[in-house]
């Protein structure tokens, strides 16, 4: 069994100069599948553009919630159009962020539920961004029930509890290997295994040991040990694991 990053954006800029590098640390490091999460229409195209014959790529796309005050009718038509394509296995990331205030927020609910309703017309699976507002997020997703994920969770394990009842998917980050990580290590250890899943969300959140370095999905690997070594289970199994819920999710 292979590692895989459920989360990652290879797409992003930062990648633009040594992608091949990156895919080549891909195999190095045994992460063979990955989900790459577009934002925007163009790093959508761009990410159909990647790909490696030892690595299983699937594709996402979804309105940030950063993003809600931008989107006119004529635009979300367009994210709409895309939903419909087998190419874009899941949506998202979708959800709400009050980190940045909460002046908009009407506005990043109104474009979360329209989101979701498309979800369930669709049937398809959701990634879930959720940033200083789980409270709200909770009650939204508890009223449009959709199967998703929970992306780099760093909310409560009460909370994880709660949002693997709605039967999602928690998805833990490099967060997991830092220092004074008490509720990441908290929610790892409340949330069965197999609604667990591993990503890196790069270029951002690298974990130990290449923290404050750009970020890349062969670090997943140490986040994914960080989890074994902590829960005192299996490497093999593990990943046994993670491969069985990515697929469940998303598909083979
Ligand atoms: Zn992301």
């Amino acid at each position: 069994m292979s590692w895989l990053d459920s989360h990652c954006h290879i797409n992003d800029a930062a990648f633009r100069d040594d992608l091949d590098n990156v895919l080549n640390n891909m195999v190095f490091y045994d992460v063979k599948k990955a989900m790459i999460v577009s934002s925007y229409l163009e790093d959508y195209e761009f990410a159909k553009t990647i790909n490696h014959k030892e690595i299983k790529f699937k594709r996402s796309l979804g309105i940030y919630p950063g993003d809600a005050d931008n989107v006119d009718d004529d635009l979300f038509n367009k994210y709409y159009e895309l939903y419909k394509s087998d190419d874009v296995t899941a949506i998202g990331e979708i959800g709400l962020d009050y980190h940045y205030g909460k002046e908009n927020k009407e506005k990043q609910i109104e474009i979360f539920i329209k989101q979701l309703k498309i979800a369930q017309e669709l049937d398809k699976p959701i990634i879930v961004h959720t940033r200083d507002a789980i409270q709200d997020t909770y009650d939204i997703l508890k009223k449009y029930p959709c199967k998703g994920v929970i992306h780099c969770y760093s909310d409560s394990a009460m909370m994880a509890k709660n949002l693997v009842k709605l039967g999602y998917y928690i998805s833990i980050s490099g967060t997991v290997t830092w220092k004074n990580a008490r509720e990441p290590l908290e929610v790892i250890r409340t949330v069965p295994v197999d609604r667990l899943l591993i990503e890196t969300d790069c270029p951002y959140l690298s974990p130990v040991p290449n923290r404050g370095k750009r970020n890349e999905p062969s670090n997943v690997v140490y986040t994914g040990r960080k989890i074994c070594e902590e829960l005192g289970i299996n490497e093999e199994f593990f990943k046994f694991i993670i491969n069985d819920n990515y697929d469940k999710l998303f598909g083979i």
